[in-house]
């Protein structure tokens, strides 16, 4: 009886380990073949656990909770019906081909089921989509929904109108027709306008899916449904430089660029566009607006469009603020940075600056806050702990007091005249409005009269801090800061000792040198006259 009961044990322990692993087995197979559909797809497909609202499969029409989406057309299929979706329907042409590409219009592209939440139909302006089952029509491009009801022949053979957006939507047959001119060497774009409109403004847009957590995965998408696919790039696959040449296949003076990212991102987009200037495409340069992503971005308040974007706004308001935008001009400066020393074979240091230079304590928080977000990263993906840390490093830095007396360590000069400094601590240079995340440090408590600041008029104005106590007093109104001037050009010599510098929020530790800025260029911006956020107060309502 010992075998037996030693066999029973025996298959008691193996047979469910043997379940676990056969499915695991199918399990790993099943998503292999998943991934090669995505792979060879023409459909931009992504794979959910769980939809956001109730979801029906385009093939079989039974409910789902997770399965398969196509950020393009969206289209929606369980895993099941993968394939067969796969082959039945094609999504959103970006390019018409094969005879007649070159015609100027194209039918509605219309997707069965899984209309948004709230739409209106065309035909009876009744709520579509409110039955729980695959039912009613999306057109792709349009944006337009009807019902299954209200769905007649004539709709399906009819002009697509391309919808609210048609001013910012690159249509697939304007492609086709810049393709065929190309092939033929003719290069007078500017006749093939689609819809004889005047207004057309195509929009690029630029994501930065690195920052500001998973914000740019999700807007690459949205945007990719409202408006032609190939007008959206992911910034972590494709460099500016190489997404702007887009702006040379359309009209002059007519492109806006929308960039989704932080300041950083913003800089990187300008740095392209300045190459094409070089390179000798200044007409086709576009204009600038920004959807901030992460905190604190002051170059994106200053022009109007928020300190950081959450998910507050549905995209589409965000597309209406980019067609209202008034172009606006934002001056962009030269930093150089020369080390003291006879015998320096080192090239001086260049840097391109949009907001602002500081020495002192604000750089050197920004120093210590890089030095320890480096070391331990995980510990900052927090939006709540980036802020305490960055609040205890600015008291910390209260207490040490290292930039004392920098006025006996630095020389000032402002378009050539040398500044008699009083006691300070340190020195900032503004090229923009806001500062340290939604401070407007030019204005202080606003009580006392001080020269009008602009980010257009090629000056800079110049401030000293008594320290970073006093730093956090003028955040909160309750102190002005020392104004040093306004000037074209800004020398800072800096005589002995090592002292933290920081250009655009990028700090760096620095020994006895010659800081010199001037003005490079300027930059074609767009405005938005939204509300602007002081203080940051939509990171602090999380
Ligand atoms: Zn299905
Ligand atoms: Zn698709
Ligand atoms: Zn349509
Ligand atoms: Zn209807």
């Amino acid at each position: 009886a010992d075998w037996r009961l030693a066999l029973w044990t025996l298959f008691s322990v193996l047979l469910p380990v043997l379940i676990t692993a056969w499915c695991s087995f199918q399990r790993s197979r099943r998503q292999l073949l998943i991934r090669d559909i995505f792979r060879k797809s023409k459909h931009d497909w992504h794979y959910t656990d769980l939809f956001g609202q109730p979801s029906y499969c385009c093939v079989c029409a039974q409910h789902m909770l997770r399965g398969a989406f196509c950020g393009c057309c969206g289209l929606r299929a369980s895993e099941r019906c993968l394939k067969k979706a796969d082959q039945r329907f094609v999504c959103k042409e970006i390019m018409t081909r094969g005879a007649g590409a070159a015609q100027s219009s194209i039918p509605h592209h219309w997707v069965r089921g899984n209309v948004p939440l709230c739409s209106c139909c065309v035909v009876c302006k009744q709520q579509c989509g409110t039955q729980p089952k695959l039912c009613d029509y999306r057109c792709a491009w349009c944006q337009y929904t009807v019902h299954d009801e209200c769905m007649v022949d004539c709709l399906k053979t009819e002009e697509c109108t391309f919808g609210e957006f048609k001013d910012l939507i690159i249509p697939p047959y304007y492609l086709a027709t810049i393709n065929q001119m190309r092939k033929d060497k003719k290069t007078n774009y500017e006749k093939v306008v689609p819809y004889s409109r005047k207004q057309w403004m195509p929009v690029i847009v630029l994501a930065n899916t690195r920052s500001g957590n998973n914000m740019g995965e999700t807007l690459l998408g949205e945007f990719k449904m409202l408006l032609n696919p190939v007008q959206v790039f992911d910034l972590s696959k494709i460099a500016p430089a190489k997404a702007l040449q887009l702006c040379t296949l359309l009209p002059c003076n007519a492109v806006r660029v929308l960039v989704c990212g932080g300041d950083g991102t913003v800089g990187w987009v300008l740095d392209a566009i300045d190459e094409m200037k070089i390179k000798g495409q200044e007409r086709y340069i576009p204009q600038v607006a920004i959807l901030p992503l992460g905190t604190g971005n002051d170059l994106s308040n200053t022009l109007g469009w928020g300190a950081g974007y959450a998910g507050e706004v549905p995209v589409e308001q965000i597309l209406r603020n980019v067609m209202e935008a008034d172009g606006i001009k934002l001056d962009r400066w030269k930093v150089q940075v020369t080390n003291k020393g006879y015998y320096n074979l080192r090239k001086p240091k260049v840097f391109t600056m949009n907001n602002y230079f500081s020495i002192g304590p604000d750089a050197l928080m920004a120093l210590n806050f890089h030095a320890h977000r480096e070391k331990t990263p995980s510990l900052f993906s927090s939006r709540i702990i980036n802020k305490a840390v960055y609040f205890f490093y600015g008291t910390k830095d209260c207490l040490v007091q290292e930039c004392k007396d920098l006025n006996k360590k630095v020389e000032l000069e402002l378009d050539g005249e040398r500044i008699e400094l009083p006691n300070l601590e340190g020195i900032i240079v503004l090229n923009i409005g806001y500062w340290g995340g939604g401070c407007r440090l030019w204005e202080g408590m606003g009580d006392e009269p001080y020269p009008l600041a602009r980010h257009d008029d090629g000056l800079l104005e110049v401030v000293g801090v008594h320290g970073s106590f006093h730093c956090a007093q003028i955040q909160v109104k309750l102190a002005n800061p020392v104004r040093l001037g306004q000037a074209h050009t800004v020398r800072l010599i800096l005589k002995s000792s090592k002292m933290p510098m920081q250009v655009d929020g990028e700090p760096w530790a620095q020994g006895p040198c010659t800081v010199t800025i001037t003005h490079k260029t300027h930059a074609l911006m767009l405005y938005h006259s939204g509300e602007q956020t002081d203080d940051d107060a939509s990171s602090l309502s999380e």
